[in-house]
């Protein structure tokens, strides 16, 4: 199917990726169906929707009458039968196996056999889950980066059996959407997470033993590499139970030692201190600016 021939795109799972991805799909003149498990998800989606499409028409990126034309492309999916007639199915649900194979059964249900098939997993083997469908040669990895609306990039996975035809029209309709792709073959973490998750991982290493605190390892890696965030920073944005997971993904993927999470990561997981979303991490949020926490 060529990219000009995707009209219409069915995302499920609407938290912050899925809200995302509706919201730059619908601006790209694209008629999106948004599916959640949870229906009030997809009402707050719509509402966050809005709030950014406010922030860009203020910021003069996008116009009034724009914001308006993309509200009205995004329909809510009450069931997968709102999907009927999708050309592209992009799945942004949580990041558990299961959860992803038993949408993409619904989906494969309710859509016609051309439908291409795309997950934003951050981790997830895209081959396994094109495996688990009816159309591997037309299943696809599309890793979207957080915040959508103004991260460029879009990281293009083929899994094993991803035929050429799929990878075009994805690379294309990501262009459509305003992002640039740097397509990854499927390997633990692929490409952007392989190279940021270990620098972080290091970073809380450095920490841990000591070398640097919180405040030096970061102005280390902005004032030092020109990084616009310092990795202990970033991490707490991410999520420091998503940073875990991933280096535990890398660790069992790669099956090398050097992937070997920091116990003081395992640590402020397990205490609960998961960064910006828990008001605590290697910062504490509730004061401002946030004060690092050891
Ligand atoms: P999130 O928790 O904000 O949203 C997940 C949504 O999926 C929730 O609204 C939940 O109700 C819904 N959901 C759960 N089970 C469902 C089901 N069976 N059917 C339909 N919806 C279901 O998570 P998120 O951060 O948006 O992450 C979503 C996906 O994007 C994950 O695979 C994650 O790895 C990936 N991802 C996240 C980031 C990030 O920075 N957060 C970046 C790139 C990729």
């Amino acid at each position: 199917m060529p990219d000009a021939a995707i009209q219409r795109v069915g995302v499920v799972g609407a938290g912050q990726m899925g809200n995302g991805i509706a919201h730059v799909a619908a601006l790209a003149d694209l008629d999106v169906r948004l599916l959640d498990a949870k229906p009030e998800a997809v009402e707050k989606a719509l509402a966050t929707i809005g709030k950014n499409l406010d922030r860009q028409v203020s910021k003069g990126s996008v116009t009034a009458a724009d914001r308006e034309a993309a509200l009205g492309r995004i329909t809510k999916a009450r069931d997968y039968a709102g999907l009927a007639g999708c050309d592209i199915v992009i799945e942004a649900a949580t990041e558990r196996e299961e959860i992803k194979r038993a949408i993409f059964k619904s989906v494969i249900a309710a859509v016609g056999p051309d439908c291409i098939l795309a997950t934003n997993t951050s981790s997830i083997s895209i081959t396994r889950l094109g495996a688990g469908t009816d159309r591997p040669g037309k299943f696809i990895g599309m890793h979207f980066f957080n915040p959508v609306p103004v991260m460029k990039l879009v990281e293009v996975i083929r899994g094993i059996a991803t035929d050429d035809a799929t990878y075009a029209a994805v690379a294309g309709l990501a262009a459509r959407m305003g992002k640039a792709t740097a397509l990854a073959e499927d390997f633990p973490g692929f490409m952007a997470n392989r190279i940021l998750m270990p620098m972080i991982n290091e970073a809380v290493y450095t920490l841990y033993e000591g070398v640097g605190t919180i405040s030096s390892i970061d102005c280390a890696m902005k004032l030092g590499c020109n990084h616009p965030m310092g990795p202990l920073e970033l991490a707490d944005f991410i999520g420091l139970d998503t940073c875990l997971s991933i280096m535990q993904v890398l660790l069992e993927g790669l099956s090398d030692t050097k992937y070997r999470p920091c116990p003081l990561l395992v640590k402020y997981v397990e205490a609960g201190w998961l960064g910006r979303k828990a008001g605590r991490g290697f910062y504490d949020y509730s004061v401002t600016p946030p004060r690092p926490t050891r």
